[in-house]
């Protein structure tokens, strides 16, 4: 069945949604993105989302295109439209074109944004994902959410060719996150301890959320790096992110972590996440 998307404006089928191909979202990567999942046709962590968003967008110099209360709105129409009551709405907004290719930024380009809904079941008891590692080949500013997915694209196509769920990014050693999520271990003492904020890393809003949880049941948290070694000696590892919450690994370079089961911290933070998540959705 088709969906409804939105695009600059229009609700339309999927079908007639169409854009420049002089776009500089198209040709230069030159946009931005952001997912939300969504529980029982709410929004989780919507406002974590819509925050970033808005730096994505000052740091690539974008004017935002609506209003807060807009592009909420948007966002509940779509999940109306669609019938939408598990899965998640994938925003990108790019800054447009002016009918040609041209490495200075267009002065006058209206900005295409568009919205479409994901149908996914999110909530199913996890089983674990073995992870492979790969050089972190990515720019330097992976703390803004823009569409130049090619890197962590090629780094999950590695996995798979190995027959592997999903690779690890590692930069001078240490990990940074794996190829869509935030990278977690528990140590051997049960530390939660996953990569500190800077422009190596996105800041995910699941990230920050999971944290909050663990921290308001004191569980003990380090935000640092670790390497592969490290992960593969510890007692758990997990990843986290918008759409798949947080999800146990299992497997670390053909290493079995926690005896290749889904481990008690990522399962209970898991869950913890789901049931605070759709409490406090909108
Ligand atoms: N890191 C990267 C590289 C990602 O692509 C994502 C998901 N978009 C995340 C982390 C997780 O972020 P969030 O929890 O906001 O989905």
């Amino acid at each position: 069945m088709s969906r409804t998307v939105y695009l600059n404006g229009v609700y339309m089928p999927e079908e007639e949604a169409t854009v420049s191909v002089f776009d500089r979202g198209f040709l230069f990567a030159d946009a931005v993105y952001e997912v939300t999942a969504v529980l029982d046709g709410k929004l989780v962590d919507y406002a974590g989302h819509a925050a970033r968003l808005t730096r994505s967008l000052g740091e690539l110099k974008l004017a935002k295109p609506f209003t807060d209360e807009e592009l909420l709105a948007i966002h509940r129409e779509l999940i109306t439209r669609n019938n939408l009551e598990q899965g998640g709405i994938y925003l990108q907004i790019s800054r447009g074109s002016e009918g040609d290719r041209d490495f200075v930024f267009p002065k006058h380009a209206a900005p295409t944004v568009f919205l479409f809904t994901q149908a996914k079941t999110l909530t199913d008891p996890k089983k674990g994902m073995r992870v492979i590692s790969v050089p972190d080949i990515r720019w330097g500013r992976r703390d803004i959410k823009t569409v130049q997915l090619l890197a962590p694209s090629m780094a999950k196509m590695a996995a798979k060719a190995e027959g592997k769920d999903d690779a690890w990014l590692v930069e001078d050693g240490y990990v940074t996150e794996g190829s869509s999520n935030n990278a977690y271990i528990v140590t051997k003492d049960d530390k939660i301890v996953t990569r500190n904020l800077s422009n190596s890393i996105l800041h995910g809003i699941t990230r920050a959320a999971v944290l909050k949880l663990a921290a308001e049941r004191n569980m003990e948290i380090e935000e640092r790096a670790f390497t592969i070694e490290e992960a593969q000696q510890a007692k758990e590892a997990f990843i986290t992110s918008a759409t798949v919450f947080v999800c146990p690994v299992v497997e670390i370079d053909g290493v079995a972590i926690a005896g290749g089961e889904p481990g008690p911290v990522a399962t209970r933070l898991n869950d913890l996440y789901i049931e605070e998540g759709r409490k406090a959705a909108i």
